[in-house]
């Protein structure tokens, strides 16, 4: 893998990386089999993902005429590296096994070991027979849906194919290591004005919020639209609020910190709402939600919000917050999710659901056109990475570990074969016209 990171940083042609040897194995994060069972019985907040992620070499599997080995420079934390990590709510290997008994080229997926990661940026080294865009040295980053092309019920929205999977996290090989598998219908132009981390951090997370919010099959986010966003400084939120910014819409971000709240000024967010300054508690106890925190909650909106109700709400954190999503939602306006961070079992009042004619869309991750709309809003610096720290790889157990505690803002960049952040900018005229504060602004 040196040899490939020497060429890259060379400037190799294409041609040249193709005629480089591939290692038979190469380094990589993974959960072991081995290790599900090592939390049992304890609760989820005492998991700690640096006990059962490991760093190591992994066997190179064999490439699929649709696939592609990218070089990895950078990759980063999604909260499925959390829950393959913690084995909530299952084990991972359970995924691994199904797809291995689909196929032969399936059966390379099962295996003891799971490499996770579902985010990758990097240079394309090897592309099977059967790919016809792409080629070595082409510079990518890569979104995780992962569909078969040959099964009919993926042609319509790939994200209803009978067979779609999440890179990385529902197969193997995935991007928090040196070399990634990915099919070639997972590849994206890298942003040119980016550095390799910068480029790493946004497919998964902004393609999710692009088609919640933006997508035919999400909210179809209109201009002047308001929108409350819960975990407005995090990973799918810190995009929410910018897809709701760039389309002429108004975001309401919650968070839980004055320091969050601080971040969402500086980005251009004005209505804000500290929840834990504010003190909502929607569960009165573990079975009783209060309605009168939903109340206390709406009408903070609303004075946020000129007096009106929410057109959208981006929900995820689930159990804890969907009731009042419901109920603080505009008359005829939309609920969309993609979560249960804190917990899947939601309750809801259904008759301000049903009375005040409100819609609920479940949306989950975004088929190829839409991760691509997504990244095109990136590449035009239109969204910016929110990208607020980088750790090197051996590292990935303390980040995923701050992402599990909620310690962090955005999203954690994870240097792979990038020996140090900064790299990998093709063209910084363009970086500078869009403006080096507008690119960090979560670093601050
Ligand atoms: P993240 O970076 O950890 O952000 C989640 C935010 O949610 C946090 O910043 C936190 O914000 C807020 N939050 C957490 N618990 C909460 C609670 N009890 N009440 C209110 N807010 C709470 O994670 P992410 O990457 O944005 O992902 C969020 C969720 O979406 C995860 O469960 C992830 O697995 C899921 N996801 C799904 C898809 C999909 O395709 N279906 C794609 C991406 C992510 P504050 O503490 O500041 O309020």
């Amino acid at each position: 893998m040196q040899q490939i990171l020497e060429a890259v940083e060379a400037g190799a042609s294409g041609d040249d990386i193709a005629n480089l040897p591939l290692p038979d194995h190469y380094r990589a994060a993974y959960v072991q089999r081995s290790d599900v069972e090592m939390f049992a019985g304890m609760p989820s907040a005492e998991k700690d993902p640096t006990k059962s992620l490991h760093i190591g070499d992994v066997p190179t599997p064999e490439l699929a005429p649709d696939e592609v080995f990218v070089a990895v420079m950078a990759s980063s934390i999604n909260f499925n590296t959390v829950w393959t990590s913690i084995f909530e709510p299952l084990p991972t290997f359970g995924f691994l096994d199904r797809l291995g008994k689909e196929s032969e080229w399936g059966a390379r997926h099962a295996r003891d070991f799971h490499v996770v990661g579902s985010d990758a940026a990097g240079v394309v080294v090897r592309v099977g027979s059967a790919v016809r865009n792409w080629k070595p040295g082409d510079r990518v980053t890569v979104h995780c849906n992962s569909v078969d092309d040959q099964d009919p019920s993926a042609h319509d929205d790939s994200m209803l194919a009978a067979n779609q999977r999440i890179w990385g996290f529902e197969t193997n090989y995935g991007g928090l290591a040196d070399l990634a598998l990915v099919k070639a219908n997972q590849l994206m132009p890298k942003p040119t004005h980016l550095t390799w981390e910068e480029a790493a951090v946004n497919a998964l997370c902004h393609s999710t919020s692009y088609r919640m919010l933006v997508g035919r099959h999400g909210a179809q986010m209109k201009q002047g639209d308001s929108v409350l966003i819960w975990g407005a400084t995090g990973g799918i939120g810190g995009y929410a609020v910018q897809l709701v910014q760039n389309g002429g819409g108004t975001p309401i971000g919650v968070v839980s910190s004055p320091d969050k709240v601080e971040l969402l000024n500086r980005i251009g967010v004005e209505a804000v709402i500290d929840r834990k300054a504010e003190g909502y508690r929607f569960w009165s106890d573990e079975h009783t939600q209060d309605e009168g925190e939903w109340r206390r909650f709406g009408k903070r909106v609303r004075e946020l919000n000129g007096g009106e109700d929410p057109d959208i709400v981006f929900e995820h954190p689930g159990r804890q917050t969907m009731g009042a999503s419901i109920f603080a939602c505009k008359r005829g306006g939309t609920v969309v999710t993609c979560a249960a961070t804190s917990g899947y079992m939601v309750e809801f009042d259904n008759r301000h659901f049903w009375m005040k004619l409100k819609r609920l869309i479940s949306s989950h991750f975004a088929n190829y056109a839409e991760a691509y709309a997504a990244n095109r809003l990136i590449d035009q610096g239109r969204i910016q990475p929110v990208m607020s720290a980088v750790h090197p790889l051996t590292a990935v157990g303390e980040a995923a570990r701050s992402v599990h505690r909620n310690e962090h803002e955005g999203k954690i960049g994870v240097l792979c074969l990038a020996p140090r952040e900064g790299l990998g900018i093709d063209d910084p005229e363009k970086r500078a016209r869009i403006g080096e504060d507008k690119i960090t602004a979560f670093r601050g």
